[in-house]
């Protein structure tokens, strides 16, 4: 069984006596932040000169400085901007201004794992990772309750980064709903392929492939995408609550066996070949080369892939649907249909 942590188990007026760096303000740079700050936590905000996410930052009384300064100021220095720019960030605006004794954390081990980040030797290098977006991870502290966590540390510099780590998870809510420890190669696999196989990758290619049989076999496309996409979130419900089985048991009877033979039909032994394929690239680096240098190119083919998703014909008929949907209330004021930024 894995090693659990809850609020018991952490201090925070650890983290309440140190200098904290939130670098970034985005998804989960917000949540980090606004958590840490009202958990009683020192909290400024690094980020670039120009940049868009300033004054949503300090709209929330929050100070803004340049990632230098911020640094400079700080003895715990958390990278919340997304994962292909950390390097950079890193190299230019943190590692110059580093202190000794100082703790560098990251909310996903990519940049550490892949080795695109090396911290010095003098430097607490740990992790907090949300199981959840950071709009949740805002959301669940503010309501009282949190998001898991998976908690890591690379580098024991002080001999005390696990206090600090544990202060961190408890102070953004983490451990009002559980931290895992694990490793930053562990999270950093298991999270990519998470997200590679199954939640994200395997998830939309599902929904879009059986959306795209029935309304080839002529079937209204409202209809496809009540069935192959709207239904899923209640199927997805019922498997948080209770795990596989206890969706089998809300749906029919016909659905339930529906699932037994038609499941592996759809999903085959070759899906999962499929799998451990895409797994052996996370793990040997060719997923991490590809990103990052696509990304360092001006990102020709994620731009390329974002821009065909969005042209899908099933994102027309639920924008079409969703706008008479007047349930569906979007809880994040910042996206925009249409514009995947
Ligand atoms: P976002 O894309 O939301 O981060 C955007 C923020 O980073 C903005 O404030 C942006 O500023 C800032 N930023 C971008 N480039 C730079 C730069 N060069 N210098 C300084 N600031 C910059 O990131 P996420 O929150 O999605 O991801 C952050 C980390 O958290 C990643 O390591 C990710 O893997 C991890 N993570 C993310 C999850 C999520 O829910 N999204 C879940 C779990 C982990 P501006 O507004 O000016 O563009
Ligand atoms: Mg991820
Ligand atoms: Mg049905």
């Amino acid at each position: 069984m894995a090693e659990m942590f809850y609020d018991d188990d952490a201090d925070l007026s650890v983290i309440q006596g140190r200098k904290v760096a939130v670098i970034g303000y985005g998804s989960q740079g917000h949540a980090h932040a606004l958590n840490l700050r009202d958990s009683g936590v020192d909290v400024r905000v690094g980020l670039a000169e120009g940049s868009r996410s300033k004054a949503k930052a300090e709209a929330e009384g929050l100070r803004v400085l340049p990632v230098a300064e911020a640094v400079q100021e700080a003895d715990l220095i958390v990278i919340l901007t997304p994962d292909q720019v950390q390097r950079k960030v890193y190299a230019e605006s943190i590692e110059p201004h580093l202190k000794d004794g100082a703790a560098l954390f990251f909310g996903h081990g990519f940049n550490i794992r892949f080795g695109y980040i090396t911290a010095p030797e003098s430097v607490d290098v740990a992790m907090v990772a949300p199981k959840g977006p950071g709009h949740l991870v805002r959301r669940e502290y503010v309501d009282g309750r949190g998001v898991p966590v998976l908690v890591a540390v690379e580098k024991d510099a002080s001999g005390k980064a696990w206090d600090l780590a544990k202060s961190y998870a408890k102070a953004i809510g983490g451990l009002r709903a559980g931290g895992i420890k694990t490793t930053f190669t562990e999270e950093t696999e298991t999270d990519l392929f998470g997200e590679q196989a199954v939640l994200c990758g395997g998830a939309s290619q599902l929904v879009q492939y059986g959306f795209e049989t029935l309304i080839e076999a002529g079937y209204q496309p409202e209809v496809a995408y009540f069935e192959c996409l709207h239904e899923l979130k209640l199927i997805v419900d019922l498997m948080y609550e209770g795990g596989i089985a206890k969706q089998r048991w809300s749906v029919s009877d016909t659905a339930e066996y529906g699932d037994y033979v038609s499941g592996p039909r759809v999903i085959d032994a070759h899906v999962k070949e499929n799998m451990q394929a895409v797994l052996k690239d996370i793990q040997d680096g060719t997923f991490a080369k590809r990103f990052i240098d696509d990304q360092d190119a001006g990102s020709p083919e994620f731009s390329a892939l974002r821009a065909k998703g969005e042209q899908h014909p099933i994102e027309k008929t639920g924008r079409e649907l969703r706008s008479l949907m007047s349930w569906i209330k979007p809880a994040d004021s910042d996206y925009t249909e249409g514009t995947a930024a």
